[in-house]
C-alpha cells in the first residue's frame, strides 16, 4: 500500500490527476518482513550502533497481524527504531514466536513483556485498552527441562515489582498491568509442529529444525493471500526447512562462516554458506535473505554471499541488515529496501520470481556494511582460554 501511495504522489507531482494514477495496476505488499537483528553473540561493540547488527529478531506484518519472531539482545531497541503508527507502534507487538531458547533469541523478551505493556493498545473496537503479550516457544527437551512457560513465569516474577508499581499508577478502568501479566501466562503456548496461529487469513506454522543439542528448535512459515515466508531459525541443513521452503516466496535463513576445525560442535548445528547453497538448490525458494550471519575475522557479509555463489547457488540472495524491509508483493515479486531509504527510493531492489533485479542498490558514497570485515574472533578467544586452562592443569 505504501508503495502505491508513493506512486500516486510521484505521478501527482508531475501534474497528472490522482484519478488517472488510481487506475495504475497496484502491486501491493502482502507480507512485510522487517529484519530487527541480523547478528550473533560475537564481541562487537558496534552491534547496536547505526549500521550494526543486533541479535536475532524479525517483525512480520500481514493483513492486520503484526508478529515478532525471536527477541534477542537489541531487538527491543530495533522495534522502537522500526516505527509503526501512533496507535499501532511496532514496540506494541503482542505476538511473539520463539524459535529456540538460546539467549540471543530471547534476551529482550523481558523488556517487551514489561515496558512493552505501555504500548500494546487495543483497537477501540476491541473494548478494553490493552492487549497482553502472547508467546509461542519450544517445550521441554532432553537438554531444556525449563522451557517457554517456565521462562515466561520467571520473567513475570522478575518484573513483579515493576508490574505492581505501574498498577498503582494505572486507572483501573483503563487496563490492568498485573492482569495482563496473568493473561500472558495463561496464553503462553509451547509449540508443536503444524499450524500454531491462524487469524484473519494469516497462518503461522511451526516445524522442527536441527539445532541439536538445543532441542526442540523450530522454524516458522507464514502464509497469507497466496504468498509465503519461511524463517529457518538456527539450524544445520534441515529436511524440514527444505520441505517448508519449497518454492516459498521468501526464505530468511541463518549462515555460519567459520570452518569446522574452528569449533566442530558449533559448526555442526549451524549452516555453512556451502551447505546453505545445497538447501537453496533443493528447496528452490524464490528469494533468500541471510540473517544470523557469523563472519570470521577479516571476512564480510558479502564474502558469505560469494561462498554461496561459488557453491553453485545462483538465485536471488541478499545479505540481511538490521531495519531492512522486505515486502512480498501481491504479484509474487519481492521488494528489498535497505535501512535508511524509503520504499519509493532508487535504492530499493525488486526481484521477480525469476530473480531478475530491476533496480540497483546503494550509493558509492556510503560505506556498505556488507563489505565491512569482522574483527571479533570468538574462536581465537576460545582457543586462548582453552590454552590457559591447559596451563593451569
Ligand atoms: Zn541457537
Ligand atoms: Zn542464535
Amino acid at each position: 500500500m505504501k508503495k502505491f501511495l508513493f506512486t500516486v504522489l510521484a505521478i501527482g507531482s508531475l501534474g497528472i490527476s490522482n484519478t488517472q494514477a488510481a487506475v495504475t495496476p497496484a502491486v501491493t505488499p502482502v507480507i512485510k518482513v522487517t529484519l530487527l537483528g541480523t547478528g550473533v553473540p560475537l564481541l562487537n561493540p558496534q552491534a547496536l550502533a547505526k549500521g550494526g547488527r543486533a541479535l536475532s529478531g524479525l517483525l512480520v506484518e500481514a493483513g492486520t497481524e503484526k508478529m515478532l519472531f525471536d527477541c534477542g539482545q537489541g531487538v527491543y531497541t530495533r522495534l522502537v527504531q522500526s516505527g509503526g503508527s501512533m496507535i499501532s507502534p511496532n514496540i506494541g507487538v503482542d505476538k511473539v514466536f520463539i524459535s529456540h531458547l538460546h539467549s540471543d533469541h530471547i534476551a529482550d523478551l523481558g523488556p517487551l513483556f514489561s515496558i512493552g505493556a505501555l504500548y500494546r493498545y487495543k483497537k477501540p473496537t476491541d473494548g478494553a485498552a490493552n492487549n497482553p503479550l502472547r508467546v509461542w516457544g519450544p517445550g521441554s527437551g532432553p537438554n531444556q527441562p525449563v522451557a517457554t512457560w517456565a521462562m515466561m513465569q520467571a520473567f513475570r516474577v522478575a518484573y513483579q515489582t515493576d508490574f505492581h508499581v505501574r498498577q498503582l499508577f494505572t486507572n483501573p478502568n483503563d487496563f490492568s498491568v498485573t492482569d495482563d501479566a496473568v493473561e500472558t501466562m495463561k496464553s503462553t503456548t509451547e509449540l508443536k509442529e503444524g499450524v500454531v496461529y491462524s487469524h484473519g487469513g494469516v497462518t503461522v506454522s511451526a516445524f522442527l529444525v536441527d539445532h541439536n543439542p538445543m532441542s526442540p528448535s523450530y522454524g516458522f512459515r507464514v502464509n497469507y493471500k497466496g504468498r509465503s515466508f519461511v524463517y529457518s531459525g538456527d539450524t544445520t541443513k534441515s529436511a524440514n526447512v527444505i520441505k517448508n521452503a519449497s518454492n516459498v516466496d521468501l526464505l530468511v535463513h541463518e549462515v555460519y562462516g567459520y570452518a569446522r576445525e574452528g569449533g566442530p560442535e558449533i559448526y555442526d548445528y549451524h549452516t555453512s554458506p556451502e551447505t546453505a547453497a545445497e538447501v537453496f538448490l533443493e528447496a528452490k525458494p524464490k528469494n533468500v535473505v541471510y540473517t544470523h550471519m557469523v563472519m570470521p575475522p577479516g571476512t564480510s557479509a558479502n564474502d558469505l554471499i560469494d561462498r554461496t555463489r561459488a557453491a553453485g547457488y545462483k538465485g536471488p540472495l541478499t545479505p540481511g541488515q538490521d531495519l531492512m524491509v522486505i515486502n512480498v508483493n501481491s504479484d509474487a515479486t519481492v521488494t528489498i529496501t535497505p535501512p535508511g531509504t524509503t520504499t519509493a527510493s532508487s535504492k530499493s531492489i525488486t526481484t521477480s520470481s525469476a530473480g531478475v533485479v530491476t533496480a540497483s542498490t546503494s550509493s558509492s558514497s556510503e560505506i556498505d556494511i556488507n563489505d565491512v570485515k569482522a574483527t571479533s574472533d570468538f574462536m581465537e578467544i576460545s582457543k586462548y582460554r582453552q590454552a590457559q586452562l591447559k596451563g593451569n592443569e
